[in-house]
Parts: C-alpha cells; sequence; structure tokens
C-alpha cells in the first residue's frame, strides 16, 4: 500500500476549476485510502486563484499552496511541485480537469503491481481540439520521435504517476530550458502507457495558443536534438555539390558556345536563395547559443513569494 500521494498542480488562472479538482480528486484520494498532498502552485495568475487556494488550504490540511512572484510558465510550476512534494508516489496533473482524477486508482494499481516505475496517462484521441492543432502535434512528435533519443509518445500528457526514485531523477535534471515530456523520456525507467478518452476543460480557456503552442514545440527539438545543427552541415555539402555541377556546366558552355551575356535573372535568384538558407542555418545556431546562454547564466527556475509550508527554498 502506498504510504504518501503527491499531487501536483500548476495553475494559472484556474479560479473556477480548481475547486472542482480539488472535490474531486479529494474524494478519489480518500477512497484509495492512503495519505496524500495536494500541491497547488499559483503560477502568478491574474484572477482570484492564490485566494481560492488559501481558502481550500483552510478547509482542508492536505493541502499545501505555493504562489510564484509572476508567471515562470508550467514547465516551473511542475519543478517546484517536484522539488517540494514529499510523497512516494507523486503525480503532476492540471486543474482544468483533462487529467481525470478517476483514473488514479488503476493507475496506483499498475504501480502497485511492481512491473512499473511509472504510469502515464495517454489520450488515445484528440476530441475537442482543432484539427489543424492536432495536425501540427502529430507531425511534431513524428519529427521530433526521429531525430532525438528521449521517447516522446503522441497524446502523452505530463499527467504520470510515478515513483519516488523518478521523481528524485527529474529534480537532478536541473536544466533551466525545461521539456518536462522530453525529460520523462530522458530519465527512462519502465512506464506503462495508460490510454483514456480526451476530455475538454471543465472551466475557463486554454493558456495555449497556437503560436505558444509552436515555439515551445520548437524548444523541445532544440532541447532534445542536435539534428537540427547537422543540416546545416549536410545541407552546406548538398550545395558545395550543386555548385561544382554548375560550374562544369558553365566552364563547358563557355569553351563550346562561346559567351553570351546573358543569366543575371538567374545569378540573382541563386545569390538571394543562398542567402536564406544561409541566414536560416545561422537562425538555427543561434537557438542553440541562446539556450546555452541561459544555462550559463544559472537562474532561477522559480521565485516563490508566499506559501503556506515551512522549509520551502523560495529560490531554486
Ligand atoms: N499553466 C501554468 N502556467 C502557465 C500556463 C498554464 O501553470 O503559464 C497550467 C494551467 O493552469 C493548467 C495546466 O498548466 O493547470 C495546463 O494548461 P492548459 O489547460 O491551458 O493547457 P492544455 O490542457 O490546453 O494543453
Ligand atoms: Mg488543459
Amino acid at each position: 500500500m502506498a504510504s504518501k500521494i503527491s499531487l501536483i498542480v500548476p495553475c494559472y488562472n484556474e479560479q473556477e476549476s480548481l475547486p472542482i479538482f480539488h472535490l474531486e480528486a479529494g474524494k478519489v484520494l480518500k477512497e484509495i485510502g492512503c495519505d496524500y498532498e495536494f500541491i497547488f502552485v499559483n503560477d502568478g495568475s491574474r484572477d482570484d486563484t492564490l485566494s481560492v487556494m488559501k481558502q481550500l488550504a483552510e478547509w482542508d490540511e492536505h493541502v499545501t499552496w505555493i504562489s510564484f512572484s509572476r508567471n515562470f510558465g508550467k514547465e516551473a510550476a511542475m519543478y517546484a511541485g517536484f522539488c517540494n512534494a514529499d510523497g512516494d508516489y507523486v503525480a503532476v496533473m492540471d486543474a482544468d480537469m483533462q487529467d481525470p482524477p478517476s483514473l488514479l486508482p488503476e493507475m496506483l494499481h499498475l504501480l502497485e503491481s511492481g512491473e512499473y516505475d511509472s504510469v502515464a496517462a495517454r489520450r488515445v484521441n484528440r476530441k475537442g481540439e482543432s484539427p489543424v492543432r492536432s495536425w501540427f502535434a502529430r507531425r511534431f512528435y513524428r519529427l521530433i520521435n526521429a531525430i532525438s533519443d528521449a521517447d516522446i509518445v503522441d497524446g502523452a500528457r505530463d499527467f504520470r504517476l510515478m515513483k519516488r526514485e523518478m521523481v528524485e531523477a527529474i529534480i537532478e535534471m536541473s536544466e533551466y530550458n525545461r521539456f518536462s515530456k522530453g525529460i520523462f523520456g530522458w530519465v527512462g525507467f519502465r512506464t506503462c502507457w495508460y490510454p483514456y478518452e480526451n476530455v475538454e476543460r471543465v472551466a475557463g480557456e486554454t493558456k495555449w495558443s497556437f503560436w505558444k503552442l509552436f515555439k515551445y514545440a520548437i524548444d523541445g527539438i532544440i532541447n532534445f536534438s542536435q539534428a537540427p545543427l547537422d543540416l546545416a552541415s549536410w545541407g552546406g555539402i548538398g550545395m558545395t555539390f550543386v555548385a561544382f555541377l554548375f560550374l562544369i556546366v558553365i566552364v563547358v558552355r563557355r569553351l563550346v558556345f562561346g559567351d553570351p551575356v546573358a543569366g543575371w535573372a538567374s545569378i540573382i535568384c541563386v545569390i538571394i536563395f543562398i542567402g536564406g538558407v544561409q541566414l536560416f542555418y545561422l537562425g538555427i545556431m543561434g537557438q542553440y547559443i541562446a539556450k546555452t546562454y541561459m544555462e550559463t547564466k544559472h537562474r532561477p527556475h522559480y521565485i516563490i513569494s508566499e506559501t503556506n509550508r515551512d522549509g520551502v527554498k523560495k529560490v531554486r
């Protein structure tokens, strides 16, 4: 029997969803019958999420809340949760009920069978999501799995119940640019994929615009693959080869047909094209350099302004 379960809940403007989540998850945990804690992380919400958290903590001694000094993003909120959760089993869950608490007993059961170190929820469909978004999401998973050695499963959410050992490994991965789907895969351990039907949010709206998601995808690729850098080398070799062929053609043409001055347009096209390709590759390198720059600064992942728990490290 599990002695303690910690549920980490990153919250950004979730004043409507959070009480519902707390109620539903609380029911499930009571039924399971082991010790548990909620770790609500207020990620600089602009609504009344923090007061809702404080209220819930007054009613329920299982609630710990941590409040950031500003919005640091879901990744930072999850990291803060991991660093402060002390359960033997730990899960990250969204406040919007898209990670159904009703899956917890079965997930726990699978973990306790001893065969796995983590049980991860995986959406088998993307009901309620726009087709364009789904299409891009699928392409992203294809691509990142082809070019990186972290195993990143399509439809996987951040929702997974894991054992202490895995949590410790995740805390050790203290990189500044965090991409949890990659980190979970990278640390390894035996993972069981638990399929379920997608659920739509109970209240509020998604914080992920298409553009934000796109940038997140690019971050994921840059954080877990060096393939884009290789692209520059291979592209360069390819172009050199093509240029060499052109050279031969031009020399032969000069010798055989003489040299009527022509081809101004084609030269301009080639120059612009090559300029574009070079800028593109420079941009890729810039992305990696920017990441390296941020990592070397060793800035904290988050700053906590308030919490109801003793002994929490405020800056980390
Ligand atoms: N979230 C957060 N900080 C942010 C954005 C989101 O803590 O800057 C939380 C949000 O409150 C929710 C979870 O991350 O609990 C997932 O966000 P959302 O439901 O908007 O994403 P989606 O489910 O649409 O991918
Ligand atoms: Mg959601």
